[in-house]
């Protein structure tokens, strides 16, 4: 709710700010509301704060597969209401995602749909370049062609990141057939966002049913915990030691009881698989995995910091979705925080990863 108070003050106060005779007139298209921008210090040092967890669309691709526009906030198309909100929370830089929606496309109409998609993408950045970076996209349900389109949006596009879904059409992110799109992330050093879809095998059962939005309540970080757990115990962190991902969600439920992991290959060491070469908690830590900061409260954030470490967290907003509005002051707030761990949440860790300049 909070984030819609502050989209209707933001609006309002463009409004207001139109000039005289023409209060009861909406801003020109393109135009900015004039919301006060947030500016961050952190002990007298201004922060440039990033968001790896925003969401967008690019219509031109979606159409290719008439995948439908789930809320107006994504389109690019006028960013005056998201750079408003922004503004509001004290953001300066959106990294921006597209939750994968193209897992089940044919590889040619797959190739056309990342093609535009992260062509459209760069032309986003490129009209406020101060303000958006972007996660390429790539058509992992083939993974030679993912690979492929990896290597061109970095070498060629400019992009420092991919986002990836928590699994592909039903295929656990761990399966040794996506290991070359894995090896080009290593290979090329970038970031890689993954972001769940829900876990949508348990909905036929219809045990996420009935109230509460299950689905995503717990589907969400549920496919998150999945995926990450699949990616240690199966040894794709040890394979490509070099790979770098960005869970959203705070990481979903793994690192609130990352304890058991551990304690399982003690307790059933015969009936684990093959041991991971490190204790599972280890790989939290380690540099190999990074997590978004949606995770509610101080407290919350206090502990996800202390299972993984401050230097592996960093914004998330999930905009244009309203689970949060309060992450800049959510950081201020966790107790137990160095300035300069402050400032590498707020934006310092993002940047160098994501190679933008201060
Ligand atoms: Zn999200």
């Amino acid at each position: 709710m909070p984030i819609i108070g502050d989209l209707l003050a933001s609006a309002l106060a463009g409004i207001a700010f139109v000039g005289c005779g023409m209060t009861s007139v909406a801003p020109p298209p393109g135009s900015q509301p004039r919301t006060r921008r947030r500016e961050v210090v952190v002990n007298g040092k201004r922060v440039k704060t990033v968001d790896v967890h925003a969401h967008c669309i690019v219509p031109a691709a979606a159409v290719l597969i008439d995948h439908p526009l789930e809320a107006p906030g994504l389109l690019m198309a006028d960013t005056s209401t998201r750079i408003a909100a922004m503004d509001a929370q004290g953001i300066d830089v959106e990294a921006l995602s597209i939750n994968p929606y193209w897992y089940r496309a044919s590889r040619d109409v797959a190739a056309q749909l990342i093609k535009v998609q992260n062509e459209t993408l760069v032309e986003f950045c490129a009209a406020s370049p101060d303000r958006f970076v972007a996660f390429a996209t790539a058509a992992l349900q083939h993974p030679d062609l993912a690979a492929e389109q990896v290597e061109y949006a970095v070498k060629t596009l400019g992009f420092r990141g991919v986002g990836v879904a928590g699994s592909v059409a039903g295929e656990d992110l761990a399966n040794p057939r996506f290991h070359p799109f894995w090896a080009k992330c290593e290979e090329l050093g970038v970031l890689v966002f993954m972001h769940p879809l829900g876990t949508r095998e348990l909905e036929p059962s219809g045990r996420l049913a009935g109230s509460g939005l299950l689905t995503n309540t717990i589907g969400n970080p549920l496919e998150t915990t999945i995926a990450l757990s699949h990616l240690i115990f199966e040894g794709t962190l040890d394979r490509f030691p070099g790979l770098k991902i960005c869970a959203a969600h705070g990481g979903g439920f793994l690192p609130s009881y990352a304890n058991r992991s551990d304690a399982v290959t003690r307790c059933f060491p015969d009936r684990v698989g093959p041991l991971p070469k490190k204790n599972p908690t280890a790989y939290l830590k380690d540099g190999q995995l990074y997590f978004d900061t949606i995770v509610f409260t101080p407290e919350a954030l206090r502990h996800l910091i202390a299972e993984t470490g401050s230097g592996q967290i960093m914004i998330g907003t999930d905009y244009p979705f309203p689970w949060t509005s309060t992450e800049v002051d959510l950081v201020l707030n966790t107790p137990g925080l160095t300035d300069d761990e402050r400032i590498a949440i707020l934006g310092g860790t993002a940047a160098r990863l994501l190679g933008i300049s201060g």
